[in-house]
């Protein structure tokens, strides 16, 4: 018996400091609750517990969270500095960010295609996204697409064990999404909507200064903790180096500056090669070094090597390849319309076969391949009824006519009807 007793002492004992345990832990728990609580009183309005738990899905560690928490908010403040790394994995957009709730300062409405270098650096993070096409704005997590611009998809798709509601251009979370939404007033997940959300997070991160003194680089990295894919941060999916994000960022400026110094014809065309200068014209001219006489079915614009040759319209590329009939790297595009442009002599193409463009791709850079005598754009175009004279349509062409002499009643006769 008195082995019993002290057994049974023993196990007393055990139970009352197990219990003094689980006391001091209650405490904690009881404080910490208080603390979230008082945090959710600061929240402006709580998450519902639908996107709550689309996100908790994520992973396991945020489910059993979740349901001790009062919000979503509160779940990520609790629970992101802990993040395994594999979990971060999975949360690729700003899951830990305040969701653009918490800033009550700059509710002012981002504009992003007022400011080209905001674009730009946006082109940039699509690219690291995989997301840079046209039907990047309907990519879901997966590559699935989705098909509804009304509102977010709101549909968690796994890839092996990682899930996520990840949708659009940017790879929105729903949560993410439903913040900015409200803050800027957002009524559908439009692209331009989607647009206009990114670059509030751009602005509220300070990028615009950063892009203004020219600091590119530091503003990727900046950006690193929002997308999983931008340098400096340690969520381990694979990262684009900030060298090449420079490189995206550049070329997408170079083509929003040339596109904001051209204008848009009534017809909707812009200047394949804005700034270049016109150097021969359309028709019947005597070639000045060759002495023969033939239609000329183009214009010229000259300027130096690299110079952007931008689609003239969106569309289709319909060739891009060497050509061996003199045009050298020559690109011809499709447009929705019928129509078809001609780029000739470029020193690079920036485009494939079958791919789609829209208007103001960099789809080559200027050159002097082919039958050619210095850098230029040989440029044609053909309405559906031939090739026609391209300057009456395209806007901004300035300089004189110095490579040959056009014969105007010889260009009338000799030189219509001949399909691109
Ligand atoms: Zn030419």
């Amino acid at each position: 018996m008195a082995d019993l007793d002290s057994q049974l002492a023993e196990i007393r004992a055990e139970l009352s400091s197990g219990l003094a345990t689980i006391n001091r832990r209650l405490d904690k728990i009881e404080r910490t609750t208080k603390r979230t609580e008082q945090t959710v009183r600061n929240v402006e309005d709580a998450v519902s517990w639908q996107t709550l738990i689309n996100d908790a899905i994520l992973c396991g560690v945020c489910l059993v969270l979740a349901f001790g928490a009062k919000s979503a908010d509160v779940v990520k403040q609790d629970l992101c500095p802990e993040l395994p790394g594999w979990a971060k994995h999975a949360v690729p957009f700003n899951f830990c960010g305040n969701g653009g709730k918490a800033d009550s300062n700059a509710a002012q409405a981002a504009t992003p295609t007022e400011d080209v270098k905001l674009k730009a650096f946006l082109d940039a993070i699509a690219w690291a996204e995989g997301t840079s096409s046209e039907a990047g704005y309907k990519i879901q997590f997966t590559g699935a697409q989705f098909s509804n611009f009304g509102d977010h998809p709101r549909q968690i798709l796994c890839s092996g064990r990682l899930c996520s509601d990840a949708a659009g251009r940017y790879q929105f979370l729903s949560t993410t999404w439903d913040g900015y939404a409200q803050r800027l007033g957002l009524k559908d997940f439009s692209p331009e909507s989607q647009d206009r959300a990114a670059a509030e997070i751009l602005k509220q991160n300070g990028i615009p200064a950063m892009l203004a003194e020219g600091r590119i680089e530091d503003a990727f990295c900046k950006i690193g903790p929002v997308w999983a894919s931008m340098p400096c941060n340690d969520y381990g999916q694979p990262q684009k180096a900030a060298s090449a994000l420079v490189a995206k960022y550049n070329e997408a400026l170079q083509k929003y500056q040339a596109i904001a110094h051209t204008s848009t014809s009534n017809e909707g065309w812009i200047n394949p090669a804005p700034g270049a200068t016109f150097t021969s014209g359309f028709g019947y001219r005597v070639h000045p070094l060759k002495q023969y006489r033939s239609c000329h079915y183009g214009i010229d614009l000259a300027g130096p090597t690299g110079t952007p040759i931008l689609a003239a319209k969106g569309g289709l590329v319909e060739e891009a390849g060497w050509n061996n009939g003199g045009f050298g790297n020559l690109v011809i595009l499709k447009h929705d319309d019928g129509s078809q442009t001609l780029y000739a002599h470029n020193s690079e193409l920036k485009v494939s076969a079958g791919q789609r463009v829209s208007q103001g791709d960099v789809i080559a850079l200027m050159g002097s391949t082919g039958n050619s005598t210095g850098p230029h754009i040989h440029f044609e175009m053909d309405l559906g009824q031939g090739k026609v004279d391209p300057r009456p349509h395209i806007p901004g062409i300035s300089g004189n006519q110095t490579f040959g002499k056009i014969d105007p009643q010889a260009t009338q006769t000799e030189c219509r009807g001949r399909a691109l």
